[in-house]
């Protein structure tokens, strides 16, 4: 099974660092590492000269552990999974990591008191970053099949959502019928709060889907996704609400060109960015490819976020794809790429794709139209 692998590799990682012991809370982490989907959990992988993987959850999840968990053995813990898991560890190695950046004051302070108990002397726990979200960068064929299901999946659905969707419908309408065509298409939820934005609202780059009604002469942005066998998908189209083939109102003529030269912009830079990726690029210059173009076109201080982000088991994950980041990218690895401009009070555009780093350039795993797109 591909968990075991996982396990190998972390094992691999840990033995590097000359780490001996690794406490695994994180839960994306702990499915990524055995398979098991259950809400509490704690895994402990010892990667000294034996090595193995015991994971730790609470009684609820008897059948389901044991149908689920690879490549680990099983304790189903009365009280506390996580006590158990630090006092097993405590038994077996002088040293355990732990990330830091999934873990709580609280929560250490707890897995240190029990340590302690179970024979740790202070300094039990180390700090070690990431080790875990590393591996994850990287997707293997099985993730990547996954991945590529998920992002079909919304394609299809958005593409039925453009012969429903008119003016005179309130965002929320449109979030609504959005979410329930994912669920019936096939969806196990959505990867993040559907963000539907139309007119002044879009230049807000996370706006609420509100009872705002959509207008003729309206930009909407749609930013959404699905979880599909565990793994997300991630997407944003902007489109204009057009005047039906009619001319555009003398009032409205000003901000229509507008929108559309700032749409214009947004599309250029995405293209740019996702001609950007290859094996071998930084993060940084695929931002750069975004930003330079949009920074031409006099609306680089319009665009206030990163250009991407990495997702797999979660909608936001590493690497980056922000501004100077020096992460190289590899064959494999599945990255957003998201340019957009937010005019205060007036509009925003915003496009994205899910992309596919591939050997030697990149695949969008969401080739539904982009484009200028009027209803
Ligand atoms: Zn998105
Ligand atoms: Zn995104």
């Amino acid at each position: 099974m591909v968990e075991r692998a996982r396990l190998r590799q972390l094992v691999a990682t840990l033995r590097q660092q000359s780490v001996p012991a690794l406490l695994v809370t994180h839960l994306p982490d702990v499915r990524y590492l055995t398979g098991f989907t259950g809400s509490n959990a704690a895994l402990v992988v010892l990667a000294g000269e034996r090595t193995s993987a015991r994971l730790f959850t609470d009684g609820r999840y008897t059948a389901q552990a044991r149908r689920e968990v690879q490549g680990a053995t099983v304790r189903i813990a009365p009280k506390s999974a996580l006590a158990e898991a630090c006092v097993y560890a405590a038994e077996r190695t002088a040293m355990c990591g732990f990330d830091r950046t999934q873990t709580t004051v609280a929560s250490l302070a707890n897995m240190r008191s029990t340590a302690r108990k179970g024979g740790a002397a202070s300094g039990f726990f180390k700090p070690v970053d990431g080790a875990v979200s590393a591996l994850r960068e990287v997707k293997d064929a099985v993730e990547i099949e996954r991945m590529r299901g998920a992002a079909a999946l919304t394609c299809g659905f958005y593409e039925g959502l453009l012969g429903w969707m008119e003016a005179g419908m309130r965002e929320r309408d449109i979030a609504a019928e959005l979410e329930h065509r994912a669920r019936l298409a096939g969806a196990d939820g959505m990867s993040f709060e559907t963000i539907v934005a139309s007119g002044e609202r879009g230049s807000q780059p996370h706006a609420r889907a509100t009872d705002a009604v959509i207008q003729r002469g309206d930009l909407l942005t749609l930013d959404f996704g699905i979880v599909l066998d565990g793994y997300c998908s991630d997407m944003t189209r902007t489109i204009a609400f057009g005047f039906e083939g009619g001319p555009v109102p003398r009032k409205l003529q000003a901000r229509w060109a507008e929108q559309r030269a700032i749409f214009d912009a947004v599309l250029a830079a995405q293209e740019a960015a996702v001609a950007a990726v290859h094996p071998g690029a930084t993060c940084g210059a695929v931002d750069a490819a975004a930003r330079s173009l949009l920074t031409a076109a006099g609306w680089g201080k319009f665009f206030s976020h990163s250009t991407g982000h990495g997702v797999g088991i979660e909608i936001h994950e590493a690497p980056r794809v922000a501004k100077d980041q020096k992460h190289l990218l590899r064959h494999g690895e599945v990255i957003t790429i998201e340019p957009g401009v937010y005019v205060p009070s007036r509009c925003g555009v915003r496009i994205e794709d899910t992309v596919l780093v591939t050997a030697d350039g990149a695949e969008v795993l969401t080739p539904v139209h982009k484009g200028w797109l009027e209803l």
